[in-house]
This record gives C-alpha cells, sequence and structure tokens, in this order.
C-alpha cells in the first residue's frame, strides 16, 4: 500500500481508531512503524514485558508473544483439518494481500522447522496476474518473483486470462491477447458492479481448480481472513448464495465439479482476524502487494458487496466481537447432505426441488407477475414455462441464441443466472463450463425423446 493511499485511510479513520485503521479489504494500516511503541499495560501471556499489541479492546501481548499465539492459532486450524497429507502436493494461493504474504511467511517458517513441528507437505506457491482487469504497477508481477525466490519455493506465475482460457497455460503464452480481450469483454459487458465482482470471484475459483490440476495437487489452501470471509457470508446470503455458504467459507470444501475428485480447498487463515494478520505483517516486516478487485475504490452504495463490507467494517470498529459474532453464526449453517445438482458456472449447490412456499419460487413468481401483467392472474405459476415456450417458437437467429442462453440458465444456481443473463454473448465463458452444460442439455434431450421407452 502506497503512502497516498494510507494518507487517505487516515483521514476517515483518525477520529474512531487511535492507533491503527481497517481499510476496505479489513487490513490493519498502521500510522508509521513507530506507532507499535510499548503500552502501559503488561502483556497478559507473560506478564513480565510491557505489551505491543490490543486484541478485542481489552487483551494485551508482546510481540514476543504474540507471533507464536498467531503462528499457533494457524497450525491449530491446518492440523484440525487434517486433510493434508506428508509430502502431498499443496497449492498455495498468494494473491500479494497482507493476508496471503502473511500465509506463505508462515508455511515457509513450519518447513523450516527442524523438530517433530515440522510442515511436510509439498506447496507450490501460486500467483495469478490479474494486471488485464487492473491497473498494477508495472513492476508488481517482478516483485512477486522476487518475494518467491527469497523463499526458494516451487512457485508458479501465470496470467489470469490464459488459465481461464488455455489448456496448457502452465507453458505457453501464444494466444495471451485473445484471450485478455474474451475475459475483458465478458466483464464489459456486465455493468452492474455486483454482477462484475460475483463472476470475478467465480472465474478466480474456477482458475485455481484448473491449475490444481495441472500442477497435479490435491489440495488448495487459500488466505481469507476471519473478517473477509464474514463479509463473504453476509453477501452471499443477500446474492441469493445462502445454500452455498459453507463452500465459500468452510474449512475444508470438496471442490465439487460433477466428477468424483479429491481436491479439496483448505482455508488455514479463517480462525485469525485483519488486526492479529496485519500485526503478524508488521512484526515480520513482510510487505504487500496491491490486490484490486472491481470494488476498489468504489462507492459503498453500487454494489451489494461493498455495501455489506461498510455495514460489517462500520459496526467492527464499535463492537469488537462483531466479526467472529457473524463468522461464528456463519459456521453453524451446515451443507445440505442432500444436494443434488451442482451449478455448472460456480460448481455451488443448486436449489433444486424447492417447496412453493420459498423465498426462491416467491422471487420467480414476482419476475413473473411484473413479466405477464394481469395475465399472471389467469395463468398459474406452472404455466410459465409453457407460455414462454409458446413465445418462443420462432426461428430468427437471434431468438435461437436467446433459447441456448435461457437453456443453459437452467443449469444455474439462482445467483449466476443474473450473471449469464447479463452477458452479451455467451461465447466468451471458459469453453469447459460451455461444454459440459451442452452436453448436459444433450443428455437431457435424450432423456425427452426415449422417456416413453423406459420403464
Ligand atoms: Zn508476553
Ligand atoms: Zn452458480
Amino acid at each position: 500500500m502506497n503512502f497516498v493511499d494510507v494518507n487517505i485511510v487516515l483521514t476517515f479513520y483518525k477520529s474512531s481508531v487511535t492507533m491503527c485503521s481497517v481499510t476496505e479489504e479489513g487490513a490493519v494500516v498502521f500510522e508509521t512503524l513507530n506507532q507499535v511503541e510499548p503500552l502501559e499495560l503488561k502483556c497478559r501471556k507473560c506478564l513480565i514485558e510491557d505489551g505491543n499489541v490490543v486484541l478485542q479492546k481489552k487483551y494485551v501481548y508482546c510481540k514476543t508473544c504474540f507471533v507464536p499465539m498467531v503462528t499457533h492459532k494457524f497450525r491449530a486450524t491446518l492440523g484440525k483439518s487434517k486433510l493434508v497429507n506428508r509430502g502431498e502436493r499443496v497449492l498455495v494461493c498468494v494473491s500479494g494481500s497482507q493476508s496471503s504474504v502473511s500465509l506463505l511467511h508462515m508455511i515457509w517458517t513450519g518447513l523450516q522447522q527442524s523438530t517433530y513441528k515440522r510442515l511436510t507437505f509439498d506447496p507450490v506457491v501460486l500467483y495469478i496476474d490479474e494486471s488485464v482487469l487492473h491497473n498494477y504497477p508495472h513492476d508488481q508481477k517482478d516483485k512477486i518473483k522476487e518475494l518467491f525466490e527469497k523463499y526458494g519455493l516451487t512457485y508458479r506465475i501465470v496470467k489470469f486470462a490464459a488459465a481461464v482460457y488455455s489448456d496448457n497455460c502452465l507453458n505457453e503464452e501464444r494466444y495471451i491477447d485473445q484471450y485478455n480481450d474474451k475475459l475483458k469483454n465478458i466483464f464489459n459487458s456486465l455493468s452492474d458492479l455486483t454482477l462484475k465482482e460475483d463472476m470475478l470471484m467465480k472465474l478466480r475459483k474456477y482458475a485455481i481448480t484448473k491449475l490444481a490440476e495441472l500442477l497435479k495437487c490435491t489440495r488448495i489452501m487459500t488466505a481469507e481472513n476471519e473478517h473477509k470471509l464474514s463479509i463473504r457470508l453476509l453477501s452471499n446470503v443477500a446474492l441469493g448464495r445462502g445454500s452455498q455458504t459453507s463452500l465459500d467459507i468452510g474449512l475444508a470444501v470438496n471442490n465439487k465439479n460433477g466428477d468424483k475428485t479429491s481436491l479439496v480447498t483448505i482455508r488455514p487463515m479463517r480462525n485469525l482476524s485483519a488486526k492479529e494478520i496485519s500485526y503478524y505483517a508488521l512484526f515480520n516486516n513482510l510487505d504487500d502487494f496491491m490486490h484490486s478487485n472491481f470494488l476498489t475504490a468504489t462507492s459503498e452504495d453500487e454494489s451489494i458487496q461493498k455495501t455489506t463490507e461498510r455495514f460489517v467494517n462500520d459496526l467492527q470498529v464499535d463492537f469488537p466481537s462483531t466479526v467472529s459474532t457473524i463468522f461464528r453464526t456463519g459456521e453453524k449453517i451446515s451443507e445440505k447432505t442432500s444436494a443434488i445438482a451442482y451449478c455448472s458456472l460456480c460448481q455451488g449447490i443448486m436449489d433444486v426441488n424447492m417447496s412453493p412456499s420459498s423465498a426462491m419460487e416467491a422471487t420467480k413468481y414476482s419476475k413473473y407477475v411484473s413479466l405477464m401483467g394481469i395475465k399472471a392472474l389467469e395463468l398459474s405459476l406452472k404455466d410459465v414455462k409453457n407460455e414462454e415456450a409458446n413465445q418462443k417458437n420462432c426461428t430468427g437467429c437471434k431468438c435461437k441464441k436467446q433459447d441456448l442462453k435461457e437453456e443453459i440458465i437452467e443449469g444455474l444456481c439462482y445467483a449466476c443466472t443474473h450473471i449469464i443473463q447479463n452477458l452479451e454473448s455467451l461465447d466468451d465463458l471458459p469453453k469447459d463450463i460451455l461444454s459440459k452444460e451442452k452436453e448436459r442439455l444433450q443428455f437431457k434431450r435424450m432423456e425427452e425423446q426415449i422417456k416413453d421407452f423406459l420403464l
């Protein structure tokens, strides 16, 4: 983060926070390094040293006790999952954010230990270069490369568009301009910031899953902290992704992409607060990098995600338990075991066979009423599909494209439907998603044709 950003953040928050400030992404910004001067109070752990850190406005720690405590929390979360085996290849996703550089440092430290505490998996560090979508400093990629070289771990730096569209993205960048254009087309045709950001999240997930498979990794580690996951939890509910919550914030999540796979996503930083991570990064002199999304520097009423973020951040300033309360509540929402269908775009659980009184059906009905007007009273909800089908009996080519879109939408979850409806063309979607959808449609048509002959 550069000096100008720090100053802007401080101007906003100076009045409410005396020592440090919370940024958009939950990272804590310190006014100057000198701010971490010993406090008047003693550390609650060793009771000898003067405190350097105050957590939740009451718990005081000295620097010497704080770093091992944070590391312990990370190791305990990782240990709890019991999912990483000795020698297993783990894809460690580093975006450049404070959380991700801290995750990398913690893993590296764990690998250096000589005792039984040593981490025994085989990490492959990944940085996805999103500079095609956001304006990053031109030397950012080189600086990240430098950082990875310093740690001496296996690493890969892949361009975002190549990861989304190419099956050979690890070895060649021949069609990168073409891929960049396709990716930009997708985001240019989505005018709504909420949808843009939601699509970015889904494509990032898609790219990471694909790269994990290409790099022969069976585990993926991402660095979301408690703060970020709490915001994601509330945003998910607002976006209509409530049933997918455990998939997006859980400790260990199987990536369900239709076929049986052992690819598991682990979030070992999820029990650490943004403040804990910021102090960890500060005490270990870890520099973070610019990491943007479509919501960076936008106003809070332009998107659902940003409104949620501001809501959580504002509450957190006065009530320091806000984030952990939201987070713990989210943990109680368990995954539906009876999931029978997964969305082709986000791999999330689909709400199928909903009862007529569900929120989903109510939304559908309300959309139907606003489309049909007075006719809505004459037809029942069941007739909607027939009516729509009758209206579409036209051979025009534009309609055909629209038909394909409508058919593809049937295989998507509620939130992804909104994204696809707003896309001008489906041609820019990754071809795996399209081919999977076409396969599903073919299967459906075949089923229709032979249904009378089935016993
Ligand atoms: Zn201490
Ligand atoms: Zn979806």
